[in-house]
């Protein structure tokens, strides 16, 4: 592999996504100093388009429309779904709904996912998952009389498939785990996973959050029954967009969630006086959406889709792949090590390095107009998220940081544990 600068450069010239980076904003500076954002994980970039679709929502819908606007906003839920279903989770129109937060969407699902195995008293999670996901599992479990089964995951490679076999039994109803897990990147197969719980009788709810937008879920193709994730990470939909969530269309009338809401009732304006859940995956709706963030929802929606999933997926494997070999060439003398899954196709977008100094690092790196994320224990974690990230940012990057261990300027930050957040 061409390591150079110019090698770089060359892959941005043929790299067939190139054209969306302008319609993102912060991406003019082309300069030597400019900011390189690595953080498309934890909260993606704004889309040009997002600021004049949230004016239009507020003075046209809102400020103009009022009330009546509601004749469009009760399809919105429903409209962005079908684009992500389509566009970006290899799912149904249909299917997939957007509204609340992925910690309610994924109560719900696994609420109604252990419903629907009556008999069974385990949940299964992963010991390295996302915390909200351990938690909510932790949280429905006593209160079912349920217990959890956490199967151990390697925190660089992730979880191995037999591990997880010799966890599911006749006990088990649900299983909750991440496509992609936060830290290291590790890719799990849907599709494996799915066949192993449906063996065991078991429903699984997958958490597509650091996968949406980054790489392929096929749900349809996999046989996948549950899944919920965040709009704000690779899809770019804003700080605190809504999650959305997928129900496989043959499971929707089996299955009835927790939060018996109005938008989730049959004929909702009729205001009958029992709970009658409505058909589809209108049913897991709960209460009025946030109208103004779905706004931005939906631009982040459709760039994602128009860019096309496998695009973006080769994308982030050709990034992840320049991150791991420059680390490999330039920065293995300094203590720096790879603690990702090296195999292309077993990682999502995101990339993580270990150091022991990796706060340090990540606030040196910060000063000097890098933005990466550190996670514990001693992880910086590079997301270059294959919609607006070039191969050049990734190498100037990966510069800086081998700049920083080259003069050590890391050490004069304080250690995490002085940290004040
Ligand atoms: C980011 C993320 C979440 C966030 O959940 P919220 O309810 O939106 O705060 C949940 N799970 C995973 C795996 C995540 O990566």
């Amino acid at each position: 592999m061409d390591l150079s600068r110019a090698a770089a450069e060359a892959a941005d010239a043929t790299d067939p996504l190139a054209g969306f980076r302008a319609r993102f904003t912060g991406t003019d500076d082309d300069g030597p100093d400019r900011l390189l954002y690595l953080d498309g994980n934890s909260l993606g970039r704004l889309p040009r388009e997002t600021p004049a679709a949230v004016a239009r929502a507020v003075e046209q819908e809102w400020g103009q429309g009022l009330v009546g606007s509601w004749r469009d906003w009760v399809q919105q839920s429903g409209r962005i779904g079908d684009v992500l279903a389509e566009g970006v989770l290899g799912a149904r129109p249909g299917e997939v709904l957007v509204g609340d937060t992925t910690s309610v969407d994924l109560y719900k699902l696994l609420v109604a996912a252990a419903d629907a195995r009556p008999g069974r008293d385990v949940l299964v999670c992963c010991a390295d998952d996302f915390p909200t996901d351990r938690y909510i599992v932790a949280g429905v479990a006593p209160a079912r009389g349920m217990t959890v089964r956490e199967v151990e995951a390697h925190i660089d490679t992730g979880l191995e498939l037999d591990v997880l076999a010799r966890a599911l039994d006749e006990r088990v109803a649900v299983v909750v785990l991440s496509q992609v897990a936060y830290r290291s990147g590790a890719l799990v197969d849907i599709a494996e996973v799915t066949r192993l719980a449906r063996e065991a009788g078991a429903l699984v709810v997958w958490d597509l959050s650091h996968a949406a937008g980054a790489v392929p879920a096929d749900l349809t193709a996999a046989g996948a029954d549950l899944a919920v994730g965040c709009t704000y990470k690779y899809l770019n939909g804003g700080p605190g967009s809504p999650a959305f969530l997928y129900v496989r269309r043959e499971l929707q009338e089996q299955l009835r969630q927790p939060i018996w809401g109005w938008f989730g009732q049959r004929d909702q304006f009729a205001m009958g006086t029992a709970y009658d859940p409505a058909d589809g995956v209108d049913r897991f709706a709960v209460g009025t959406p946030p109208v103004l963030a779905m706004a931005a929802v939906e631009v982040g929606a459709r760039l994602s889709a128009e860019a096309g999933i496998e695009r973006l997926a080769a994308k982030g494997r050709a990034l992840t792949e320049l991150v791991i070999a420059l680390a490999d060439e330039w920065l293995g003398g300094h203590g720096v090590a790879v603690a990702s899954p090296r195999e292309p196709a077993r990682r999502g977008s995101h990339v993580s390095l270990a150091h022991p100094q990796a706060w340090q690092l990540t606030q040196a790196l910060i000063d000097r107009g890098v933005v990466p994320d550190f996670r514990t224990p001693d992880r910086l974690r590079l997301g270059p998220a294959p919609l607006y990230t070039r191969f050049v940012d990734v190498w100037d990057a990966m510069d800086r940081l081998r700049t920083v261990l080259g003069d050590r300027s890391h050490e004069s930050y304080p250690t995490e544990r002085s940290r004040v957040t």
